[in-house]
């Protein structure tokens, strides 16, 4: 039981949270954080939390554990503005997408890596955004991904584990590094090829036409374009180097595939085509 948990940034990911701890009978007070009293209002209102703060040093005073679930680009402003209000028992963790950036928000804002301080990302999400899309069911038999620094102790990542796990989720362990890699590829890049195609299809001429024509296929291949823009564009530019790996590696393979249309090489398309539909028949089912 965590007698009190902190949420600072109470939208999407925080507000499940709460909301999963609460229905599981795993946590005592929990109080709201963030920017905008209205959401924040808003929040109090719906039951995820039962208290709001404005200051954020204040918010965590007292709190056994303590979660940033902002965008990533606020992290270190958020990390400076908690420092004096807590104490060397209270456990830090955060949501965000993004962890090499995050451990580094945390170095400048703290000095040192807290030995309290256990980096954290949930596999799990829609493309709404606000507390008023939190659920409690949300990490059910969902990942999430915790890459505990040099510096975490492990009381601290016991404690951040158990959290998530009462939410109803499988909690593995990585290295910074590899998740940064690992979700560029599978959720960053994806995104960002969602947000430029629609884009693109926005500025035509006939952009009228084109998407009362879009059919089942548009909508699962662009659903993520919904996502909040201000949140991707934080992640896109907090894990430059591995995203922009993995776009290289792509247009390099979106080439390929623009040349063979056009040589008329059906040949190349048929191959690419079958191992894909291969590769996701075997790891994500129908
Ligand atoms: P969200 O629904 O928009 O919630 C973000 C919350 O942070 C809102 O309550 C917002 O408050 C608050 N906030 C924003 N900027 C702030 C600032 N400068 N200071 C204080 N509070 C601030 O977004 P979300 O989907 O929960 O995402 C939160 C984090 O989870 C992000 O770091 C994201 O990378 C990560 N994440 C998201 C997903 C996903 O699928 N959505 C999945 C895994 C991880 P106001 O709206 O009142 O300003």
């Amino acid at each position: 039981m965590i007698k009190q948990l902190t949420i600072i940034g109470v939208g999407l990911i925080g507000g499940s949270l709460a909301r999963a701890l609460k229905q599981a009978d795993a946590v005592g007070e929990v109080v709201g954080a963030g920017r905008n009293a209205q959401h924040l209002q808003q929040a109090l209102a719906l039951g995820v939390v039962d208290r709001i703060e404005m200051d954020l040093a204040a918010a965590v005073r007292g709190a056994n554990v303590v979660v940033v679930a902002t965008p990533v680009g606020a992290a270190e402003a958020i990390f400076s503005a908690i420092a004096p209000g807590l104490s060397a028992d209270t456990v830090l963790t955060d949501v965000g997408s993004t962890k090499a950036s995050i451990v580094a928000a945390a170095r400048r804002a703290f000095g040192e890596l807290p030995k309290n301080f256990v980096p954290g990302h949930p596999i799990a999400g829609t493309e709404k955004s606000g507390v008023e899309a939190s659920f409690a069911e949300l990490y059910k038999g969902r990942r999430v991904i915790l890459t505990p620094t040099e510096n975490s102790g492990p009381q601290a990542v016991a404690r951040v584990r158990a959290m998530w796990e009462q939410a109803g989720a499988e909690v593995v362990e990585t290295r910074v590094e590899h998740h940064d890699e690992v979700l560029a590829a599978t959720s960053h890049l994806p995104h960002l090829l969602a947000f430029s195609l629609v884009d693109t299809l926005a500025t035509l001429d006939d952009k009228q036409e084109i998407f009362e024509y879009a059919a089942g296929g548009f909508r699962d291949f662009t659903r993520i374009a919904s996502s909040d823009p201000e949140m991707w564009h934080d992640i896109c530019l907090h894990n430059e180097p591995a995203l922009l790996k993995m776009l290289e590696r792509f247009e390099a393979d979106l080439s390929k595939l623009r040349q063979a249309i056009a040589d008329n090489d059906g040949d190349y398309l048929l191959q690419v085509f079958t191992r894909a539909k291969a590769a996701r028949d075997q790891f994500c089912g129908e």
